[in-house]
């Protein structure tokens, strides 16, 4: 007799809730003869900027898209550097090289993965424009500390903020206040326009800047005049993905307070001093909790970060890297970069496994993900 347990579906590390009623927006959108930007991305622009308190919102195809309008917004380009922390997704270092300028680096907290602003300081020099911190998983930066260094040295900020829809930094959202905020709506994130990012925030030269350059650089004006004023790009968002964003955002705050109390759970379970992994930091209710990533403690385990992950699908549950440090990647060693720079991106870059986290999952998904992760880890201690 086979007494095998029937094999449990797998349980991804992320994956978006599309409700019915957004289903037949969608449906309506492709019926309704106007598939590109229209009323609907009007409607999400409008609401978003709403959500933000009544900052100003441009949608883009793509954060990566937003990031890089808004450096070119802010006149960045040759010879300007523009300091980022050395872990986050590679796109908040690449739309810096793609503009001209210089990334430079500095190290995160370990726990906090956040940008350390002791370095911040360190590494300004005549050069320095911008600064791009990230809130990472949607742990908000020390607002206070980033726009007093800006202020006092003249910079102008870009938060990558495309983990921190719905965020709230001492009870402010991230996005309400600031220079440039710029989110992302990849399916990943707390909330998806399939392919899709959103800037809030600028000043209204920076704003036209980023309407020229998500739209060829062209102005019409009259019946039938066009100018173009400079050699745009193209990333306007569709119709059908703002219909998608707009059901979306019915949920947004459903959907992260789901997302605070799963993590809630993991940290119940995992609390103590003996958990079998590093937590990262904790934060508050304005935490939204994007992605739950621990650290492996790798040097005292028999099993490489690889084969944890294989142990864990084996098991049904995919694990995900969030992510490798960027100034290892070729691309910012051609630079000069190397290894040892910065210890806390290196490790978590290293030791990193983000493990289920979404909406739809349930407290006993939760559970059975610390079982499996406990099991796999106690067996694999040295
Ligand atoms: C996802 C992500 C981006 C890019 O977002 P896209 O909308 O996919 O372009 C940028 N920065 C960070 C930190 C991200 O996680």
């Amino acid at each position: 007799m086979n007494d095998a347990k029937p094999a449990q579906p797998l349980l991804p590390f992320t994956r978006p809730t599309i409700d019915e009623e957004t289903i037949a927006e969608v449906v309506a959108v492709l019926r309704s003869g106007w598939l590109a930007t229209g009323p609907k991305v009007a409607q999400l622009e409008a609401e978003l900027s709403r959500y933000l308190g009544g900052r100003p919102v441009r949608s883009q195809t793509s954060a990566t898209a937003g990031l890089e309008m808004a450096l070119l917004a802010c006149g960045i380009g040759p010879g300007d550097e523009v300091i980022t922390p050395a872990l986050s997704f590679v796109a908040t270092a690449n739309v810096i090289m793609r503009v001209g300028a210089r990334p430079i680096f500095v190290d995160v907290g370990l726990d906090s993965r956040n940008i350390d602003f002791d370095q911040v300081e360190a590494a300004l020099t005549p050069r320095t424009r911008a600064i791009m911190p990230v809130h990472f998983a949607g742990l908000p930066v020390d607002m206070e500390r980033l726009y007093a260094i800006a202020q006092r040295r003249g910079l102008r900020v870009i938060e990558d903020a495309a983990h921190a829809i719905g965020s709230a930094w001492r009870g402010k959202r991230i996005g309400s206040f600031g220079d440039l905020v710029c989110f992302s709506f990849h399916p990943n994130k707390n909330i998806t326009t399939i392919e899709g990012g959103a800037i809030s925030g600028g000043s209204p030269e920076e704003l036209k800047a980023i309407e020229l350059h998500r739209w060829h650089g062209q102005v019409k004006f009259g019946t039938d005049g066009f100018d173009t004023l400079l050699p745009g790009g193209k990333c306007n968002l569709s119709d059908v993905a703002a219909a998608v964003g707009l059901g979306q955002l019915r949920h947004l705050e459903a959907f992260n307070a789901r997302r605070r109390e799963l993590v809630a759970r993991y940290f119940e379970l995992w609390g103590g001093d003996d958990a079998p992994l590093r937590l990262p930091e904790r934060g508050d209710e304005g935490h939204s909790w994007h992605v739950f990533t621990p650290l492996l403690p790798l040097p005292r385990l028999r099993i490489s970060r690889g084969e944890f992950m294989e142990a864990m699908k084996a098991r049904g549950i995919g694990v995900g890297v969030h992510y490798p440090a960027i100034h290892l990647f070729s691309c910012y060693r051609a630079l000069g970069y190397r290894e040892g720079q910065f210890p806390n991106a290196e490790r978590i870059g290293r030791e990193t496994v983000t493990l289920p986290l979404f909406p739809a999952m349930q407290l006993a998904d939760v559970e059975r993900v610390v079982q499996a992760a406990t099991d796999i880890l106690h067996g694999a201690r040295k």
